[in-house]
């Protein structure tokens, strides 16, 4: 059991649309609070990235411009080590346009955009409003006793359909979710895990930062010391009225 988190951020100067970066502040700030290490790299166009060398990996939202640059880098430079990292259990992260290239492709006008394929799902910038607003979704993670809320905000023109035996993170209570349709939002397969949640994420919904940070730890979620989240409830019930829940 590690007692220091290792995050390794993909691409955090062209993948941070509305401050996503705050999700990383986040998550070393109730490591310090809890006396765990916390340990951030970064890997950018053309670095590699050690399979081994973090406990989670993080993919934020970008315009489609810096999204498409991203995409060949991750599929030629780090494809395989994400892979690699979630085979062996370390959790891969992606908001809006970071689920969009953990999945097959993102099909944008007549081009299709290789994603790395860690999860059976595809994005289609259809014709068509982009999906902008407040959302909450319903979720069900191991390790959790029962159904948890996570509200944010999405602004994604990308429609992502999941395949057949692919589960979504959430079941939309409020907003659009992965293409305005299903009723689903987002992706999980094992520890890699997609939404089009921004806000940042994690600041709105402190339990989620909190069940990340232990499975990336490989701890159990009761193990964490408790920590006086009076502010972070105030920000979750925020999220969760502008959502209208
Ligand atoms: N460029 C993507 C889209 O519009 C994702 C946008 C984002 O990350 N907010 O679908």
């Amino acid at each position: 059991m590690a007692d220091v988190l290792r995050v390794c951020a993909l691409y955090p100067d062209l993948m941070n649309i509305y401050a996503d970066r705050g999700n990383m502040l986040m998550l070393q700030q109730r490591c310090a609070w809890r006396g765990l290490g916390f340990e951030l790299t970064a890997a950018g166009l053309g670095d590699p990235v050690d399979p081994d060398g973090a406990d989670l990996f993080y993919l934020g939202g970008g315009q489609d411009r810096d999204q498409l640059l991203c995409a060949e880098d991750l599929v030629a430079t780090k494809r395989e080590a994400l892979h690699a990292a979630a085979d062996r259990g370390a959790i891969v992260l992606g908001i809006c346009g970071g689920i969009q290239l953990l999945g097959h492709e993102y099909a944008l006008g007549d081009r299709a955009v290789p994603g790395v394929g860690l999860v059976d799902l595809r994005t289609v910038r259809e014709e068509g409003p982009r999906l902008i607003g407040n959302v909450a979704i319903e979720v069900e993670l191991p390790g959790l006793e029962g159904p948890r809320v996570l509200a944010g905000f999405e602004n994604h023109g990308g429609r992502t359909k999941l395949g057949p035996e692919t589960r979504p993170l959430g079941r939309v209570l409020k907003g659009f979710g992965n293409d305005g349709r299903s009723g689903y939002e987002g992706v999980r397969r094992g520890t890699v895990l997609g939404t089009y949640l921004h806000g940042p994420l994690l600041p709105k919904n402190a339990w989620f930062a909190d069940w990340l940070l232990a499975t990336a730890l490989g701890r159990d979620l009761r193990e964490l010391a408790p920590l006086d989240d009076a502010l972070e409830d105030a920000a979750h019930a925020s999220a969760r009225r502008a959502a209208g829940i």
